[in-house]
Parts: C-alpha cells; structure tokens; sequence
C-alpha cells in the first residue's frame, strides 16, 4: 500500500512496479545499474527517476556532456511515471485556456500555448530518437460535456483556443460522439482538440531509461535518498548502500517526496492519490452495442475530472480521484466507484468487471502550475514537479528545461509562469484537511444542475 509522503521519509525500498495493466503488458524491461553499493561522487546528483529525472539525466549527457547520476528509492518509473493514465497533452497546469489572458496577459499565454507543444515535441523527438516502440495511437483529445449545462464552457473554450491561440477544434453534438467515439451517457458534446493521444506510459518510461543510461548518465535503483546534508563544498545524500557527494543536485521525486527531504519544498506539495482501473476485454457483443471504437483520449468537465479510454485490446480504462490516503477499505470503495462510473458511462457495459486496479500519488501545487526552479539561497538545488495530473508530456520536456537552466543554457521566456519557485501552501500542516473540504466543494459543483 501506498506510504503518504507528507509522513513516509522515503517512498519504499527497490519495490517492483505495481500490479498494473502496464506491467503486465510491457514485455521485459530494461534494468538499471543496480543499487549503490559504495560511496561516490558527482557532479549532478538527481534524486527520483521518473520521466522528470531520467529525461534530466538524458539531456545533460546529451547536451552538455554531464553524466548525471540518478537515485531511484525503488524500479525506475515505480512512481507515476510507470503507473499512469497515459494522455500526453499539452495542457499546462490546471487552469483552463480561457482563463489564461486575464492570469498573466497575452504575450505570457501565447508563450505558455507554444510551451505545451513544445513539450509534445520533447516527448515525439525522445520516442524518435529512442525508437521507442510505445503503442502510440492517432492523436485525439474529447473533453465530455458531463452535462447540459456545461457545453456552454466548452463553447467558450472553443472561442478562446480559435481566437487568442489560433488552435484548431471541434465541437461534437451528443449525435456525433455517439456516431464516431462511443454510444453512452453523459456526453452531451465535446471539444475534440488534435496534437494530444495516448501511449503506454511504462514502455515510453523503459525507452527514456535505456536512451539516458546510453547517453551515459547512471541510474541507481533500490537507492532512496535517507538524508541529505551538506559539507563544505558538497550536499551529501545518504542511501542505505553508500553515500553520493555531489556538486549539485536535482529533486525530481515530484509527488512521492518526503516533505521533510530538504527545507526547498517543504510544505509545497499536496500528493492527490489518483486511481484506475482497467476492464476485461469487452465481448463482442458489448462492443458492439456501445460502439466504443474510438481510439481518444477522453476526460469529463467534471472538478474531479474522471479520464477514460480503450485500450487496444478492447478493454476499457477509467481513472478518477482516489481516497484521501491509502486505506484498503478506501481503496475497496474506491474500486466499486470507478467500476459504477464505467457502467454509468456505458449502459451496454452493465456486467463488465475490472481485471486491474491502482493507485499512485498526483503531485498538486497551491497555485495548480507545475514548478521549474531552484532553491532560494543556494543555485545548485534545482526542482521540478508539481504537475497537477498533466505531467506525462510536461515532465518530461521539464527536464529538458532542467538541464539547460541547470547549466546556464537555458532560452526559455524567462517570464513563463512555471519558471518560478513552488509556493507553499498556507498552513501547510492542515493540508489534507484542505483537500477533504475543497473535494466536498468540487463533489457539489459537479453534480448541481
Ligand atoms: C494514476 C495517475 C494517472 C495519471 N494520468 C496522467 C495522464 O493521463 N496524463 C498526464 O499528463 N499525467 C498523468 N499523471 C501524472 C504524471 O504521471 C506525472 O505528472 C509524471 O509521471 C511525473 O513524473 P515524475 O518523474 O516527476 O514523478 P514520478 O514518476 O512520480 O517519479 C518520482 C520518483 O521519485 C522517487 N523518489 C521520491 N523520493 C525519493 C527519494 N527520497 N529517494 C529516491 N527516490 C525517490 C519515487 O520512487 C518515484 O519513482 C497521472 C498520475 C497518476 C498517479
């Protein structure tokens, strides 16, 4: 079960992945070059190897000729990286476009606008570059009308990507979705928006490792970081099999870190359990009366978005905001629910069960932006996370950020909002009494009207 990493001072001990339809489908995967075993030294020291830090690692070797070592407290891509709903998009945060003018002013939202597909083309360039074999499907996002009455914000989503960012989109009538995507409820439109699609987050996570391990970078798994202080002229972090003096350091532990790790993010991040399940395959005859044929990404217009898709074996993925922390009978409860909203979703699936359920630790900021920076009194602790649930493309092009703001080489638009400490959150000790009372809020907003 899940440790909370607000209490747990580490996230586990070289742990497997998880039971998910991803490592059952994954075939063999790369290995790592084992835990640390002696103490060493490095440059760059990168605490958590995901998508942030292995891409981290990847372009300092690749760019800057840095060869980075990773310490990963379990396999590498345990966290959320191997464990995810796989959309990759190009959203940025939590806030929607149309918000994004009034936020921080046009010439920083067009800025943003060209970030998020930039980081689409981090993720294409890497899974080029790695020949990366990731069961890439046609590029198709449709945010659901869950009601009526929220078409009228799909509407105004629509006007705003045309008018201010020059995006192109659709909007589909329930008739449309029911003839092209799949016959089912709540969906009563949708905005179709091209550039975003699915993958398999966990052989894209697999690629990433070997084309950062060739590039030269070294990737310790089983190897969490147990404390961290600093000598004279080195932070030192201390494994259970050797400790790493390093120069610099990168904590890209993202939602899984300890938040008493380092004084940096303490209090800044709020880990949101995310949940999902993954269906049996659907017989013929369910597929055939829910016509589920299509091979988008799908979210609803829901606070407590839920995020579903078909998988290429016909099964069906649904994801959704987990419990408040990890119990089993919150989990139990939690597996019933997403497994009712799949039946809600699609009638034709009444008797459908669930073969595959997890969960995993979304990192959420105060202000639903993702961070990319360093610590304020000392340049050589550098961070990134804070994703909000869209981080699959966002991490990894954070780490191409990374590397550069790391060396110096960085062009980024020095005014985007990401590049910028994480806050913290006010009376960050109540932060999961917080939660309890913004998800009951959320809950109320979602099913009025
Ligand atoms: C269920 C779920 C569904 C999601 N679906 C989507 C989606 O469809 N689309 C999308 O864009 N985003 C999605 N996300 C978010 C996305 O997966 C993440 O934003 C992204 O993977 C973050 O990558 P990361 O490398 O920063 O963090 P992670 O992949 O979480 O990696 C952090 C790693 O740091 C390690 N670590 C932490 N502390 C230490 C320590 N002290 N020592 C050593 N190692 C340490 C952990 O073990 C972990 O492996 C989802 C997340 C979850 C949980």
């Amino acid at each position: 079960m899940l440790k909370d990493p607000l209490k747990a001072p580490y996230p586990g001990l070289g742990e497997d992945h998880p039971d998910t339809y991803w490592a059952a489908t994954a075939g063999p995967l790369a290995g790592d070059d084992g835990p640390l075993k002696e103490d060493m030294e490095t440059d760059v020291a990168i605490i958590g190897g995901g998508y942030t830090g292995l891409s981290t690692a990847y372009f300092l070797a690749r760019e800057y000729g840095i060869r980075a070592v990773v310490l990963e407290a379990n396999r590498p891509g345990w966290g959320c990286s191997g464990r995810n709903g796989s959309f990759v998009m190009s959203t940025i945060g939590r806030h929607g476009y149309d918000t994004w003018v009034e936020k921080w002013g046009m010439k920083t939202a067009l800025a943003l606008y060209a970030e998020g597909k930039a980081a689409l083309a981090t993720v294409h360039e890497l899974i080029d570059v790695g020949g990366i074999d990731c069961d890439c499907q046609p590029e198709g996002l449709l945010k659901m009308a869950h009601r009526p009455s929220r078409i009228t914000k799909l509407e105004a989503e629509q006007k705003v990507l045309a008018e201010v960012f020059g995006g192109h989109s659709e909007l589909l009538d329930a008739q449309a979705i029911a003839d092209t995507h799949f016959q089912g409820a709540e969906a009563y439109a949708a905005l179709r928006t091209l550039g975003n699609f699915t993958l398999h987050p966990l052989k894209l996570l697999n690629g990433v490792l070997i084309l950062a391990r060739a590039a030269g970078a070294v990737v310790h798994g089983a190897s969490p970081v147990i404390n961290w202080s600093k000598d004279s002229r080195h932070h030192v972090l201390m494994t259970p099999g050797g400790r790493v003096r390093a120069k610099r350091v990168v904590m890209a532990g993202n939602g899984y870190t300890f938040d008493g790790l380092h004084k940096t993010l303490r209090g800044c991040h709020l880990p949101v359990l995310s949940n999902i399940i993954v269906t049996r395959p659907m017989s013929a005859t369910e597929l055939a009366e829910s016509r589920f044929v299509s091979t988008d990404a799908m979210l609803d217009t829901r606070h407590t978005s839920t995020y579903f898709r078909r998988l290429p074996d016909n099964r069906v993925m649904m994801g959704g905001r987990g419990p408040i922390t990890a119990t089993p009978s919150g989990l139990a409860a939690h597996r019933q629910a997403l497994l009712n909203v799949v039946r809600t979703k699609f009638p034709a699936l009444g008797q459908i069960t669930a073969d595959y359920f997890w969960d995993g630790w979304v990192n959420v900021s105060y202000d639903y932006m993702p961070h990319i920076h360093h610590a304020k009194d000392d340049v050589s602790v550098h961070y990134a996370g804070g994703y909000t649930g869209k981080g699959v493309a966002f991490s990894l092009h954070a780490g191409r950020l990374l590397a550069a703001s790391l060396t110096g080489n960085s062009t980024a638009h020095p005014r985007l909002p990401f590049l910028s400490p994480m806050p913290r959150y006010p009376l960050a000790a109540f932060r999961r009494l917080g939660q309890r009372a913004l998800l009951m809020w959320y809950r109320y907003l979602d099913e009025k009207d």
